[in-house]
């Protein structure tokens, strides 16, 4: 039976860390967030954020602009923002309106402020594998690896999905980190040729229950950072079949308080680390 990497608990602890971290070093972090619209799925994150950062002692202010926005406005604040010296941190939620190219709006943002690391700077960094500030979600997926002692270097890890925010990044983490990195994604053919091989299997697609035990060696460490609701209801699912998968795997995350809480701490770990960056500049 898997163990069980408890993303919950060591939420807890990194974020106790940086409470501690805000406060010795004497800190002022200030988180700026925008958001465009009326998503109601981005205000329960929102909320969430700003919860997280009170507790860890990171100021936050809340932009929240009209759906009917212009692309001049929304870059005209991000521009104010950057200038803003008590600002160290700025977070544009996404999605965006339709009419407004997100693209533009993070490489507006100032890659020293960037703690979602969505500016292509940032992103061309890690590729270089300079310090950059790195997406959150596959940040928190190396940290869970290395808080369990999980070897990288040398082993065969297999990542299931491309996507900028999740899989892209982490292909290019667990390559620095000296992985054998196998990308597979909605074209590949014969996805258990490759999941088979994984000693490290990172699934971020999006469909309930997908890998199954049969898809998967004996002692694979399985990483599921698949958040699914299940029709009718209110229950979270990862991609991964967990109960079949665990049979097998020597360590596995659960979902919900796997991935999910690490994503925010690594969030919260960005803005301090923005905020030191600032003070000593
Ligand atoms: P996305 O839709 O942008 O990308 C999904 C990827 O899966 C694509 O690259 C696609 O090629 C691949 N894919 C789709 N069907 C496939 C199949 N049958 N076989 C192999 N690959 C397939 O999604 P995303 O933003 O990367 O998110 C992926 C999942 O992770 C979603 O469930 C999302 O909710 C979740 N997510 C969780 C967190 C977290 O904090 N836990 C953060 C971000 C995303």
């Amino acid at each position: 039976m898997a163990e069980i990497i408890d993303g919950k608990m060591l939420s807890k602890k990194i974020r106790e860390q940086l409470k501690n971290e805000v406060e010795k070093e004497n800190l002022h972090p200030k988180l700026a967030v925008v958001l465009v619209g009326n998503d109601e799925a981005s205000k329960i994150y929102i909320k969430n954020k700003s919860k997280a950062c009170n507790d860890i002692g990171i100021a936050f202010e809340e932009y929240l602009l009209p759906e009917d926005t212009s692309m001049d406005e929304l870059l005209d604040l991000i521009k104010k923002l950057n200038k803003n010296e008590e600002i160290t941190g700025i977070l544009l939620q996404s999605p965006l309106p339709k009419h407004l190219d997100i693209k533009i709006a993070f490489e507006t943002i100032d890659p020293k402020k960037d703690v979602d690391g969505f500016n292509p700077i940032n992103i061309g960094r890690l590729e270089i594998n300079d310090k950059a500030f790195v997406s959150c979600t596959p940040m928190g997926v190396i940290k869970m690896l290395e808080e369990y002692n999980v070897e990288i270097e040398g082993k065969t890890a297999v990542v299931i999905g491309r996507s900028n925010i999740v899989g892209k990044p982490l292909i290019q983490l667990l390559l620095n980190k000296n992985a054998t990195v196998i990308v597979t994604h909605s074209k590949t053919k014969d996805l258990e040729k490759y999941t088979k091989q994984a000693d490290i299997l990172v699934s971020a697609i999006g469909k309930p229950k997908y890998i199954t035990g049969k898809m998967v060696k004996e002692g694979v460490v399985v990483i599921d950072v698949g958040i699914n609701r299940v029709e009718g209801s209110k229950v979270i699912v990862g991609d991964v079949d967990y109960k079949d998968v665990s049979k097998k795997a020597s360590y596995i995350t659960p979902v919900p308080g796997g991935v999910g809480p690490m994503t925010i701490t690594m969030l919260m770990a960005n803005i301090v680390e923005a905020a030191k960056q600032s003070k000593n500049n």
